[in-house]
């Protein structure tokens, strides 16, 4: 079985994945194993009997990227992966959190805030405060926050020379007094609040230190100072503390992430010198040589050498579009022509520095019939109708969640004013108590009877906790509270926010939680950690649209890059600053080097931003790659082509958008179905097997759908 774990490694790899039980850095270009690496690493160590599941701790950059670890791994030994502990930073701390909550001063059922609640909190303080938030942008004072959590630094330990930064102390002083009566976490507490407790409770600590005898951690460019100390809490002075990275990807230095730490790891650790990979096994000649002329470009690097024996490939091709519809049709006429030719769409991705960038290929993508999914964005759960549900949700499970109880004790409107709810926050400020405690305790006025109906409501849902499953408990969430017959009133909206609502039930339904008795819990955290993470699940034969922030370690064997434009990649902020210019750059690397075998560059002559038209200039980086390596597509003169047809509406299929193996549940991309109530509409995408199969539908006149199939009827037309 080693044989077979160690076959096909070349000898720096075989090092790496062998090395002793001591600290390592592994420092490598892009697509030259370092993932691979890390993760046979651990197969090694497990399958050799160095390590038991239990001593190892995996840290990876996303969700996703544990989740592809843990599936890897179990195609190579017979280990239980999902009881092991793999899994982001946040993932892990919050783990490690839940099951010593007490120990680190939260209550059993605390909740993580994404960033877009965490602003709403503070947007709620300031005026609690009587702040001016334009003298305190919120963003700013979350910023601010964030900033010193990253850095491990409370409140109580700043200090300030003017009365500016004073006053922002105060305010992050405030702001956590709230979270802890609110029983609620921002993702930077998270790791700041695991920290704390391991390096105030020696105990706990050391119980840690001697189970994680190896800890192991992918893309250690992009942690910062905070993660970095966390790592070394865990590690103490034996364990042994693996880290894989490149510090030409680092793309994450606007959010504190240092690349010193790398620095810092050698030195703290004693390690001699990094292990170095020089092969690149993901690209082609070409795209590894304009990937290296590019990076050079950068200063301060710590120096690699890259080299493919994958022969020269194809040259990579360009195309200055005239307008960003432009841009998205040569998109979608490049992908058909490759779908033509036999490839996957699920094998190509289409890059993009922006995500408001997004909506005009998606409108050349549903116009053209093409099975896209979109990476990333607070899809699902951002949705206004699924914040509401989940609210009362949170409630349920923590009544002194005073965002959530904010954000619903009038939605849908049951008569509780303006008045009466700033009449609610006196009381819970003067006597020191959650809103929801004020709620309970708040008579008299002319909403009384309004607010105690809305009391009693959720002591009625509190109620049915232990009797109703977790999708019963949201179904009767949406009757109950009114959120139902308020949409079902709307006649614009309504009956897609209605679809989704179904589809939060339904995605209740199939939620599978480590421990069924905190099912509630896992679920409201899965939804806010979903939300915060810009990525999402691959799985059906789909074109992938995404941010070059979540494209980090993934790779497609065709990539577009496009909107290479001056001040759109390069980011307008970095244009008069080197070090932003440079991290634009690394983020170009990171872009370049996703692509396997064929990489598209595109810009476009004009382009519509922020509701406004604008003419930028192609971007530098064009002109950074080796201008033997590309060629030059010519581009289209003509005005915009009237938008084509509906797909539906055509008399025959078209060849690429037949079944390629594909079934799910009887139907396959590209069909024609039914829908009582959608009307007739075309299966765009699909997920799942077997009997949990859900499907993209785009209906002509209701718009992109997901269906779930145990639930929805649907028939092939
Ligand atoms: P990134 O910096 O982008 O995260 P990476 O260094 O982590 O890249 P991997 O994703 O681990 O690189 O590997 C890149 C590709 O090369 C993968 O498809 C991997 O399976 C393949 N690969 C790595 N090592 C070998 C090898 N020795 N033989 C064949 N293929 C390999
Ligand atoms: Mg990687």
């Amino acid at each position: 079985m080693n044989a077979d774990l160690l076959a096909g490694l070349n000898p720096e790899q075989l090092r790496a994945v062998t090395w002793p039980a001591k600290s390592a850095l592994v420092l490598a270009g892009a697509g030259s194993g370092k993932t691979r690496v890390l993760t046979t690493r651990i197969a090694w160590l497990l399958s050799t009997g160095q390590a038991s599941p239990a001593a190892i701790l995996g840290v990876t950059f996303t969700n996703k990227a544990a989740r592809e670890m843990q599936t890897r791994l179990s195609a190579m030994l017979p280990v239980n992966t999902r009881t092991m502990w793999i899994g982001t930073f946040h993932g892990l701390c919050n783990r490690m959190l839940r099951i010593h909550y007490r120990d680190a001063g939260l209550p059993q059922t605390f909740q993580i805030m994404d960033p877009g609640e965490q602003s709403s909190a503070i947007k709620r303080l300031l005026k609690i405060l009587d702040v001016s938030d334009e003298k305190f942008p919120p963003k700013a004072v979350a910023a601010f926050i964030n900033g010193n959590k990253e850095a491990g630094r409370r409140a109580g330990e700043l200090s300030a020379h003017d009365s500016y930064t004073r006053k922002l102390i105060e305010i992050y002083a405030a702001y956590d007094a709230q979270c802890n009566r609110e029983g609620v976490v921002d993702f930077a507490e998270l790791l700041l609040r695991c920290y704390e407790l391991l390096s105030r409770n020696a105990a706990l600590a050391e119980h840690y230190r001697n189970r994680f005898r190896h800890i192991l951690v992918d893309e250690f460019q992009d942690t910062n100072l905070l993660q970095y100390a966390w790592l070394r809490l865990l590690a103490g002075s034996d364990a042994a503390l693996f880290a894989v990275g490149d510090d030409d990807q680092s793309i994450y230095a606007f959010r504190g992430a240092e690349v010193g730490n790398m620095r810092s790891l050698l030195a703290d650790y004693g390690i001699e010198g990094p292990v170095r990979l020089e092969q690149n096994y993901r690209s082609v000649g070409n795209i590894l040589t304009a990937a290296n002329a590019l990076i050079e470009k950068n200063d301060g690097r710590l120096g690699k050498n890259l080299w493919t024996d994958a022969g020269e490939g194809e040259p990579i091709r360009l195309y200055e579009a005239y307008s960003d519809g432009d841009e998205a049709e040569f998109v979608c006429d490049e992908v058909k022509a490759l779908v033509r030719e036999g490839w996957n769409l699920s094998d190509m991705a289409v890059l993009y520095r922006s995500n408001a960038q997004s909506r005009a290929l998606e409108h050349a993508l549903v116009n053209a019939g093409l099975a896209y999914r979109i990476y990333g964005g607070l899809r699902f759960f951002e949705r206004q109708e699924i914040k509401h549900a989940m609210a009362y949700l949170r409630l349920v499970s923590n009544p002194d969640d005073d965002n959530a109880l904010l954000r619903v004790i009038n939605v849908p409107a049951r008569g509780i004013g303006a008045r009466s709810v700033e009449n609610i926050q006196t009381l819970s400020r003067e006597q020191g108590v959650s809103l929801w405690q004020a709620t309970c305790g708040a008579s008299g006025g002319r909403s009384a009877g309004k607010v105690a109906a809305f009391v009693l409501l959720i002591e009625e849902l509190r109620a049915k906790v232990e009797l109703l499953t977790l999708a019963e408990m949201i179904s009767l969430i949406i009757d109950r509270s009114g959120l139902r017959a308020l949409y079902e009133a709307d006649r614009k909206e309504g009956e897609e926010r209605l679809a989704n609502l179904d589809e939060l039930i339904n995605a209740a339904a199939g939620f599978m939680p480590d421990d069924p008795a905190q099912e509630m819990v896992e679920f409201l955290t899965a939804a806010s950690l979903e939300a915060g993470e810009h990525q999402a699940d691959a799985g059906s034969d789909a074109l992938q649209l995404m941010t070059v922030h979540a494209a980090k370690g993934l790779e497609f064997d065709a990539v577009f890059v496009s909107g290479l434009e001056e001040g759109l990649f390069p980011h307008e902020n970095s244009l008069n600053d080197s070090k932003g210019l440079q991290e634009e750059r690394r983020l170009m690397y990171v872009a370049v080097t996703r692509a396997r075998k064929r990489l598209y560059l595109s810009s476009a002559q004009s382009r519509m931003l922020h509701g406004q038209s604008r003419y930028p200039i192609r971007s530098r980086f064009v002109d950074e790659i080796p201008q033997e390596l590309v060629h030059e597509l010519a581009g289209k003169k003509a005005p915009q082509r009237a938008p084509a047809k509906a797909p539906w509406l055509t008399e025959a299929m078209p060849a690429w958008a037949s079944p390629k193996g594909g079934d799910y549940g009887g139907f396959h991309i590209g069909q024609s179905v039914g829908h009582a109530k959608f009307g007739i509409g075309m299966v765009v995408s699909a997920e799942g097997s077997g009997s949990d199969v859900r499907l993209q539908i785009n209906f002509a006149e209701h718009g992109m759908k997901w269906l779930d199939l145990r639930y929805a009827k649907l028939t092939a037309q």
